[in-house]
C-alpha cells in the first residue's frame, strides 16, 4: 500500500497563506477589539475654565458738576504761566515794549477767554485753569469778545 505522501508546502501556498493571514489580520483585529460595539465617539474637548471673577472697577473721581463750583486761586503775576504771556492785574502797568499787540481799552473784563460776569472783579480765564484773573487785568492771550 502506498501512504499518502505529505508534500511539503510550495513557496506559492506558503505565501498564500501567510498573505491572506497578514491582509486578514487589520480586521480580525478591529472585529476583535470592537467587540461587536461601535466605536466610541471622539472625546469631547474639554470644558474651559471658568473665567476669573472681574476684579471690581477702581473708584473713579467724579468730575466737578460745574467750573462755577470750583475754587479759583488768584493768578499771580509771577506765576511761570503769568509771566510766559505777559499777565499784568492791571491793564495799565503792561509793559508795551515787549507786548506790542496791547492797545488801550484792552482787559480781561472785555476778552472772549474772561468767564466772570460783568462787574465781577476776580473770574477764571480759560487760558489759566484753576486761576482767577483781575477784571482789570491783560495778557498776551487777549481776544475781544465779539
Ligand atoms: S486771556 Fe484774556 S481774560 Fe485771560 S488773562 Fe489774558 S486778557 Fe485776561
Amino acid at each position: 500500500m502506498n501512504e499518502p505522501r505529505l508534500q511539503a508546502p510550495t513557496r506559492r501556498a506558503f505565501l498564500r497563506l501567510v498573505g491572506g493571514g497578514v491582509a486578514l489580520l487589520p480586521v480580525a483585529g478591529l472585529v476583535a477589539c470592537s467587540g461587536d460595539k461601535p466605536a466610541p465617539a471622539p472625546a469631547a474637548p474639554a470644558p474651559e475654565p471658568a473665567p476669573a471673577p472681574a476684579e471690581p472697577a477702581a473708584a473713579v473721581p467724579e468730575a466737578p458738576a460745574a467750573t462755577a463750583n470750583i475754587q479759583l486761586v488768584p493768578l499771580e503775576e509771577s506765576d511761570p504761566a503769568a509771566v510766559a504771556l505777559g499777565y499784568r492785574h492791571d491793564a495799565a502797568q503792561v509793559d508795551t515794549a515787549k507786548h506790542p499787540r496791547f492797545s488801550a481799552g484792552q482787559n480781561c473784563a472785555n476778552c472772549v477767554q474772561f468767564r466772570g460776569q460783568p462787574g465781577e472783579a476776580w473770574a477764571g480765564c480759560n487760558l489759566f485753569p484753576g486761576r482767577a484773573v483781575n477784571a482789570a487785568g491783560w495778557c498776551n492771550g487777549y481776544a475781544p469778545k465779539a
